[in-house]
């Protein structure tokens, strides 16, 4: 199959290379040139704009970093919607605001192009070996259409979960999940470490308990470490927390534990730190408590 792929950034260049292997034939664009020549040394094609992918291909995945950027790639001078055939197929695999989801869905259906929004969760290591989660927002028969074939070919699961802006809005809820236990797992190993007790016995004593988790055994070693190389960095935490307290405000979902890690989030980025990993939250701590966790 021909796919369009646009935005080949961190996460874009691997899921491109996924699709490649599974025998598809790809057509890119970025205005970056190091992702679109990574691609072509793969076997990928080079396309001149967004236009051009979308003129060459009846399907189109867009990979890129916030909802103005999609809004940029699909709706702008060059974009996709200027290039595309009625039936063409958008999946935004991007993580957005869900009401830009709706938004842009809505500009596609009227040049009767069908879109859906399929977030990914998973990272660098997992868009790599192919093993990322997608959840899906959108019409329910294009997602049976594309799921095997091509969702799966770059993730582990892909999971139906509602109409256009689903997928996003069950990305936002990943997003709070992971923020607000990785600020939980800083606090508390640094209450250890200032009260006397080594941080990695506390691992050891309670990773296999009720307060193990996905996060603590991947974030812990790297708070131990004092290790912050991305990873998921600060920055793009702040933007999905950002979209999940509008999205909040907007709907009457009020956020307090959100917004209080958002606020160690803008502390980190003020000191410097927007490039770090996550994790860095024990940077956070450390700073308001005098105390390392480890480093
Ligand atoms: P990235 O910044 O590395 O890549 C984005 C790419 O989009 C860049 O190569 C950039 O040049 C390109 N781009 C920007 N504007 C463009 C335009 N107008 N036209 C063409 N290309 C354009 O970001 P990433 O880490 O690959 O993340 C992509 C998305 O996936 C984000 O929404 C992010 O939140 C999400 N995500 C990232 C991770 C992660 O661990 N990095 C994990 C899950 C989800």
């Amino acid at each position: 199959m021909k796919i369009g792929f646009i935005g080949l950034g961190i996460m874009g260049r691997p899921m491109a290379k996924n699709l490649l292997k599974a025998g598809h034939e790809l057509v890119v664009y970025d205005v970056v040139r190091a992702g679109v020549d990574e691609a072509v040394a793969a076997g990928a094609k080079a396309a001149p704009s967004s236009k051009a992918v979308a003129q060459d291909c009846g399907i189109v995945i867009t990979m890129l970093p916030n909802s103005p950027h999609v809004k940029t790639v699909v709706l702008e001078k060059d974009g996709v919607l200027e290039g595309a055939k009625p039936g063409t197929i958008l999946i935004d695999m991007s993580s957005i605001a869900p009401g830009a989801s709706q938004e842009i869905a809505k500009a596609c259906a009227q040049k009767g192009v069908k879109m859906i929004d399929a977030p990914v969760s998973g990272g660098e290591p997992k868009a790599v070996d192919g093993s990322l989660s997608i959840m899906v927002g959108g019409d329910k028969a294009v997602f049976e259409q594309v799921k095997d074939d091509i969702l799966l070919k770059m993730g582990a699961s892909a999971v139906y979960c509602g109409e256009i802006g689903a997928g996003n809005t069950t990305k936002l809820a990943n997003q709070v999940v992971v923020a607000c236990n990785i600020a939980a797992v800083a606090e508390a190993f640094t209450l250890a470490k200032k009260a006397g007790v080594d941080p990695a016995l506390v691992f050891d004593a309670i990773k296999g308990g009720l307060a193990g988790s996905t996060v603590m055994n991947a974030k812990v070693p790297m708070m131990l470490d004092g290790n912050f190389n991305p990873g998921f960095k600060v920055d793009l935490h702040i933007k999905d927390l950002n979209n999940a307290l509008e999205t909040g405000h907007a709907i009457g979902s009020p956020l307090p534990l959100t917004a209080a890690v958002m606020e160690m989030f803008q502390t980190l980025r003020a000191d410097g730190r927007g490039q770090d990993d996550h994790s860095s939250l024990a940077n956070y701590y450390a700073k308001v408590s005098g105390t390392k966790i480890g480093g």
